[in-house]
C-alpha cells in the first residue's frame, strides 16, 4: 500500500548501509592491526591511543591482604573491598556496593564528583566488618578503576586525556586524576592510599588473568567500549623506559576511538555524532556501545515517523528527545518472541507514549533493532580479530592452547543477540579450527577484583 513503500525503502537503505560482509569485516580487522602498530610506534601516531598502563606484571594467585577498589566510568559507580589469602585462601572475602551518579555531577565541577565518590567511599570503609583485615599501623590501599582515556606517569599517576560516555566536567582535562581523588579523600577525613590506577579494560584483564591463565586481552561493552591486551615490550616502539622484566607491557587500546573508511557509517550516524558531547571523536564506539544503540534506533524511528508516516500522521513528540530509547529497551524489543510483538507494543507505548501499533509496524521495529545491534556487534568481532592478528593469534594452533578474551559490560552480558552474533562472528572470520581455541569469557565485575589485585601487586608495604 501507499504508507509501506516509503517505510520499506528507508529500512532498505539502512540495511544496505549497515552491512557488514564478511570482506567488509576483514578490511576493518586489518585496518585495526594497521593502527594498532601505528599507535604503539610514535605518541599520537595513530586515532589508537595504545596507551602503556605501566602494568607489565598481571597477577599471579599469590597476593595477600585487605585491599580496596573503585569503579568510576559508567553511569553506576562501584566500590568493592576484597581479602586475599594468596594461592590457597584466594578470594577469602568479597564485598561491594554500587551507587549510581547524579546526572548534574556528570557535566558538573570536577570537586563535587570527586567529593561525591570519596564520600560514597568513606561510608564504604565505615562499614567494613570484622571478616576483614588490616595489619595494625598499615593505611588501607586502593586500586582505581577509572575508565576514560589517560597518560599515565606511573602505575599510581596519569592525566586525563578527555572525558568519553556523556561525561563533560570543566577543569579536569590534564590534571592528575589520582591527586583530584587523593585530595578528596583527604577532605573526607579518608586516610587511604591509591596504589593502581587502571583502565576497566586492564582490572578486566587482571582479573580475568587471575581465574584464568590463558586470558590475553579483555573487552568493555558497556555504555563504551573499549580493549586492552598484552603486547611484547620491544613491540612498543613508543617505550623508551627499561625493558620491564616480564618482557610483557599491558597496552589499553582505547579502541572506542578506532574510525576507518571501511566502518559502514549512514546519516544517522553523523548527524548523531555532529550532536554528540564529542563530534569527531569516539566513532567506533559510536556504532558499538550501550549508549548509542538506542539512539540510533531513534532516529531512525524519528526519520520514518516524519518521512514516512510510519506512526501515524503526527509526529510522536517523545521521539524528538535525544536518548530517550536506551539501548535495554531496544534490546527488550529486539528479544520479543510473543506472536503479537508485545513487549514492543508496550514499550513504544511506555517510552515513545505511541499507542495502539499495528503488528506490522512492531515487525519493522524488530527488524530495525537487528540492523543496528548485529552491525555492532560484527564490528566488534572485526575489531577483536585485529587484536588476535597483532599478537599472533588468529590462526589454528597445534599445542591445544587456548586464547582467552575476558569480556565484561552489560551490552556484552544482557543483549543476547548482540553477544550471539559477536560469537557467530568471530567464528565466521577465523573459520572453524582456529576459533576453536579463541574463547570469549564473560568476567562481569571483573575489573573491580582486577583493580584490588593490581593495587596488591603494587603495595607500598612489599
Ligand atoms: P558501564 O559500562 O557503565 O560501566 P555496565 O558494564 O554495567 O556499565 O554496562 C551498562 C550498559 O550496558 C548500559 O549503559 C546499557 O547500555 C547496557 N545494557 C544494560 N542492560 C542492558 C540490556 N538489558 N540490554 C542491552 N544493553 C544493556
Ligand atoms: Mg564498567
Amino acid at each position: 500500500s501507499g504508507k509501506w513503500a516509503p517505510v520499506a525503502a528507508v529500512v532498505k537503505e539502512l540495511e544496505g548501509r549497515c552491512a557488514t560482509p564478511v570482506g567488509k569485516l576483514r578490511q576493518v580487522a586489518d585496518a585495526m592491526t594497521v593502527e594498532m602498530h601505528a599507535g604503539l610506534a610514535s605518541e599520537g601516531g595513530s586515532k589508537l591511543k595504545m596507551l602503556i598502563s605501566y602494568v607489565d606484571n598481571l597477577p599471579t594467585g599469590d597476593e595477600t591482604g585487605l585491599f580496596y577498589a573503585l569503579d568510576l566510568g559508567g553511569t553506576n559507580f562501584r566500590v568493592l573491598r576484597v581479602q586475599l589469602g594468596g594461592k590457597e585462601g584466594r578470594v577469602a572475602k568479597q564485598e561491594f556496593e554500587e551507587v549510581s551518579i547524579p546526572p548534574h555531577l556528570m557535566v558538573g565541577g570536577s570537586d563535587e564528583l570527586f567529593d561525591f565518590i570519596a564520600s560514597a567511599l568513606a561510608k564504604f570503609v565505615a562499614s567494613e566488618g570484622e571478616d576483614f583485615h588490616l595489619p595494625v599501623g598499615r593505611q588501607r590501599e586502593l586500586g582505581f578503576t577509572f575508565s576514560f582515556p589517560v597518560r599515565q606517569i606511573s602505575i599510581a599517576s596519569g592525566t586525563l586525556i578527555k572525558w568519553t560516555k556523556g561525561f563533560n566536567i570543566d577543569g579536569t582535562v590534564g590534571e592528575d586524576v589520582v591527586a583530584e581523588l587523593t585530595r578528596a579523600m583527604e577532605r573526607q577525613g579518608l586516610d587511604m592510599r591509591v596504589s593502581a590506577l587502571v583502565n576497566d579494560t586492564i582490572g578486566t584483564l587482571a582479573g580475568g588473568r587471575y581465574y584464568d591463565n590463558d586470558v590475553v586481552a579483555a573487552v568493555i561493552l558497556g555504555t563504551g567500549t573499549n580493549a586492552a591486551y598484552v603486547e611484547r615490550a620491544h613491540a612498543i616502539p613508543k617505550w623508551h623506559g627499561l625493558l620491564p622484566k616480564s618482557g610483557e607491557m599491558v597496552i589499553n587500546m582505547e579502541w572506542g576511538n578506532f574510525r576507518s573508511s571501511h566502518l559502514p557509517t549512514t546519516d544517522y550516524d553523523q548527524a548523531l555524532d555532529n550532536e554528540s558531547l564529542n563530534p569527531g571523536e569516539q566513532i567506533f564506539e559510536k556504532l558499538i556501545s550501550g549508549m548509542y544503540l538506542g539512539e540510533i534506533l531513534r532516529r531512525v524511528l524519528l526519520r520514518l515517523s516524519k518521512e514516512a508516516s510510519f506512526f501515524g500522521d503526527c509526529v510522536p513528540p517523545k521521539l524528538e528527545v535525544p536518548f530517550i530509547l536506551r539501548t535495554p529497551v531496544m534490546s527488550a524489543m529486539h528479544h520479543d518472541t510473543s506472536a503479537d510483538l508485545k513487549v514492543v507494543g508496550k514499550k513504544l507505548n511506555e517510552v515513545l507514549g505511541i499507542p495502539d501499533t499495528s503488528l506490522k509496524t512492531r515487525k519493522v521495529v524488530i527488524q530495525i533493532c537487528d540492523i543496528i545491534a548485529k552491525r555492532g556487534a560484527r564490528l566488534a568481532a572485526a575489531g577483536i580479530v585485529g587484536i588476535l592478528k597483532k599478537i599472533g593469534r588468529d590462526n589454528a594452533v597445534k599445542d591445544g592452547g587456548r586464547t582467552v578474551i575476558a569480556m565484561d559490560g552489560g551490552l556484552y552480558e544482557h543483549y543476547t543477540i548482540f553477544s550471539e552474533c559477536l560469537q557467530c562472528t568471530l567464528k565466521e572470520m577465523l573459520g572453524e579450527e582456529a576459533s576453536s581455541s579463541v574463547v570469549v569469557k564473560l568476567a562481569s565485575d571483573g575489573s573491580g577484583i582486577g583493580a584490588a589485585l593490581l593495587a596488591a601487586s603494587h603495595s607500598q608495604y612489599l
